[in-house]
């Protein structure tokens, strides 16, 4: 393809990653493919330490660009112009191709690299042509060869010329699916979907599981969970969602366990549940959208009543965070705006009005013990629906 647009990606830690590399780098191409198959033709191949897509004339290549920056595990990524090996086609070419790039610039320099020795003139020469040619077409530049605005290279591959303006980074990360599979509890909320993709920017592959409480709760509350998950989605592709049903189980902790442990008790419930719908299906850890303090329920007590019932994992990437931090998260990810719509989660029906913060484990399991739970959380698990979500599964609310 000649005259046509190249998408040149280069992978993050990857390069860390010794023997796995291999690995690492068949999951990475397989996720910039899924991302982008949606949007047209496209070639994919790799060559020293470079992913090169090459987009079909046809392609949109902003949407392209779009796709490609929010695949984890690549550190940067620059578009180029693919032309025919020809001094005066590159110089016909990079001025257009490079207008929009350079309007606000007002310094530049040109790169030039040539590993194709056959080709007629040397690196420097071709710089220095380009660079004329582009200060002779753009009046407002100068060239600054130590601090430029914007740094054009100009690559003479064995296949064809490559005019490409300064790369973009990347999402970071690893590739999702490189750190194996997790289950995030995913709430309504602003922070569940926050860990949820922290957590995929780590590598994890997500299955996403869902309380919740009908008729306390709405369908448009779940709907809004589908939506967050939508937007995660971006970034890592289709998501597997679990909703359970928990009225009766919520029912009956309010009507047979001390008030002031209903939450405990219920988060206690939602772990264990999740942990075996989890283990079910492949997932290692469970994910939370946890931050140490931020409520009753997240006190370091509370989490060590919740953890007592579970031998997996939880990773709780928030932990750490502030609200404001956590924010700015969910506004950079889009989530921010739908998790602030008003429909309630089951986490907010039967409140205690006086929730233990600092529990002792014994008096949980004692206030748990008023009444056997096993048939209820059987019939959950054997009650849930499944759905897979993805980038195009956001709905207006
Ligand atoms: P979020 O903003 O994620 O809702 P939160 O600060 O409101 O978090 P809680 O409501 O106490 O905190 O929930 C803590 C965590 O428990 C959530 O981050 C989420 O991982 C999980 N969780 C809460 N409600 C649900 C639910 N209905 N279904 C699945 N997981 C839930
Ligand atoms: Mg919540």
């Amino acid at each position: 393809m000649i005259n046509s647009q190249v998408i040149l990606i280069k992978s993050g830690e990857l390069v860390l990653k010794g023997l796995n590399r291999a690995t690492f780098e068949s999951i990475l191409i397989k996720n910039i493919r899924a991302a982008l198959k949606p949007l047209g033709r496209f070639e994919l191949h790799s060559a020293q330490s470079t992913i090169w897509v090459d987009l079909a004339p046809d392609m949109d290549v902003q949407k392209a660009e779009d796709a490609v920056s929010r695949v984890f595990g690549i550190a940067n990524y620059s578009l180029a112009l693919e032309c025919e090996k020809d001094i005066d086609k590159i110089l016909a070419a990079a001025p257009s191709y490079l207008a929009n790039a350079l309007k606000g610039a007002k310094t530049f320099k040109v790169e030039s690299k040539r590993s194709d020795k056959k080709f007629p003139l040397q690196s420097p020469e071709i710089s220095k042509m380009v660079g004329a040619k582009l200060l002779s077409t753009f009046n407002h530049l100068k060239v600054d060869v130590h601090n430029p605005d914007v740094t054009v290279t100009v690559e003479i591959r064995d296949r064809s010329a490559f005019i490409r303006k300064d790369s973009t980074p990347g999402a970071g990360g690893l590739p999702c699916g490189s750190a194996g599979d997790a289950a995030v509890l995913i709430s309504g909320g602003i922070d569940s979907p926050v860990a949820a993709y922290l957590m995929a920017k780590r590598g994890i592959r997500l299955t996403a599981i869902h309380f919740a409480s009908p008729p306390y709760t709405s369908e448009r509350a779940e709907i809004k969970v589908k939506n967050l998950l939508s937007r995660v989605a971006r970034y890592c592709g289709r998501i597997k969602l679990i909703i359970v049903p928990f009225t009766e189980i919520q029912t009956a902790i309010a009507q047979n366990c001390p008030e002031e442990y209903f939450t405990l008790i219920m988060r206690r419930m939602m772990m264990r549940i999740s942990q075996e719908l989890a283990a079910r299906r492949g997932c290692k850890a469970l994910i939370t959208g946890e931050s140490l303090g931020q409520v009753a329920s997240q006190t370091l007590p509370a989490m060590v009543s919740t953890d007592s019932v579970l031998t997996m994992p939880v990773f709780r990437p928030l932990i750490g965070m502030d609200k404001g931090e956590i924010t700015i998260i969910a506004r950079n990810i889009d989530t921010f705006d739908t998790s602030i719509l008003p429909y309630e989660d089951c986490c907010t029906v039967f409140t205690p009005k006086h929730p233990r913060t600092n529990p002792k484990l014994e008096q949980v399991q004692q206030a748990e013990g008023q009444y056997d739970f096993t048939a209820l959380i059987d019939k959950a698990i054997n009650g849930v629906r499944e759905e897979y979500i993805d980038a195009n599964s956001y709905i207006e609310l």
